[in-house]
């Protein structure tokens, strides 16, 4: 059964893993009795894998991927960006996934690597994508979108960002998934104004477990420029590692900070509880699914979901 199908019925729960760069990263996540096999033990409706820009990392990804699809217990969803792919490459990879069982992308323009001004590709935006994949491959795929409630970090204004959005839609895209949003007063403005705009894609809010600070630091400020809430800014004043995060203090001839391990251990604990009431705001918002970012970490995932009541959330098993 397609992603889109299940959005139809009920909510869905799906987790976010990364291509490992190494060997032992890779058995970690995908071997035997690893992380993908505990998390499929949580009933996820899909696992994307993420696709370095450029496609660095295809092999690993696709690697990752027919795992998944040979492993049949969840839908797997590759992530797919226009960065450096022409039309081409573009066609030759996708019937690559297809011709393993991967019929489910996130359809994507891309981080654009430092010192870019475009893609370097074929095709400039993820609508453009859209367009193609329709094109040349019907309904084979479902395709999934990237939506920011914040607005992308490069458009000029919320409404054109939204109306860029829109076109994926037209374009024939099946559902959105979120870019990482803590600001919630944000979110449900957005909701409600894509909801204006005609856009009426089921909406896959996209969770970045707070667990580490330099973590949480980079994600939000290195490619999104997010806004952190005043209580997300206060755990991480609260457990602040001197001289600062990302320093290694001792390389620096700086003392390090002697509470460094115990912080990092309390930080994570808020951190945790944060998501969990997170999510729990979200699904009080009337959204269509969670997207965990699943960072190839299975413990503090399942305690997340379990304790935000994703596994039991009316989740009976359907047909894959
Ligand atoms: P687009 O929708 O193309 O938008 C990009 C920018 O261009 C926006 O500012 C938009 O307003 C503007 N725009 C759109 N269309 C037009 C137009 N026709 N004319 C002028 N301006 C336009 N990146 C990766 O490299 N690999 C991944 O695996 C990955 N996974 C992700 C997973 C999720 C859930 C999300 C939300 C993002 C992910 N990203 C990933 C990041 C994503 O690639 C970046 O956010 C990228 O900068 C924008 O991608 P997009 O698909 O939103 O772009």
């Amino acid at each position: 059964m397609s992603v889109k199908d299940i959005l139809g019925k009920r909510n869905v729960l799906s987790f976010e893993v990364f291509p490992p760069r190494t060997d032992a990263g890779m058995e970690k996540l995908c071997g035997a009795g690893g992380v993908m096999e505990k998390l499929y033990g949580l009933n996820p409706d899909y696992i994307s894998c993420t696709y370095g820009a450029g496609g660095t990392n295809v092999g690993k990804n696709l690697e990752v991927l027919e795992k998944i699809a040979s492993d049949g217990k969840t839908v797997p969803v590759t992530h797919f960006t226009c960065i450096g792919n022409t039309k081409d490459g573009i066609r030759r990879q996708l019937n690559a996934y297809l011709d393993r069982g991967i019929n489910h992308m996130l359809a994507l323009r891309g981080d654009l690597p430092a010192g870019w001004t475009g893609t370097g590709g074929d095709l400039h935006y993820a609508s453009e994508l859209v367009e193609f994949v329709r094109r040349e491959f019907a309904d084979r795929f479902t395709v999934a979108v990237a939506g920011s409630p914040e607005g992308h970090i490069q458009c000029s204004s919320i409404e054109e960002d939204i109306a860029f959005l829109k076109q994926k839609q037209d374009m024939g895209a099946d559902y959105i998934m979120t870019q990482l949003c803590w600001d919630m007063d944000q979110f449900r403005r957005w909701l409600d104004a894509i909801r204006a705009a005609g856009i009426h894609l089921p909406v896959d809010i996209g969770i970045m477990p707070i667990l580490d600070q330099k973590a949480t630091i980079n994600m939000a400020l290195s490619r999104n420029g997010c806004v952190m809430p005043r209580a997300l800014c206060e755990i991480i004043s609260r457990y602040w590692i001197f001289p600062d995060p990302f320093t290694n203090a001792t390389e620096k001839g700086q003392p390090s900070d002697p509470m460094a391990e115990q912080k990092k251990a309390d930080f994570r604990k808020a951190g945790i509880e944060y998501t969990i009431r997170q999510i729990e705001e979200y699904l009080s918002c009337g959204i269509d699914g969670i997207h965990l970012y699943a960072l190839n970490k299975y413990e503090d995932v399942a305690y997340i979901a379990k304790e935000a009541g994703l596994l039991d959330r009316d989740r009976e098993k359907l047909t894959v």
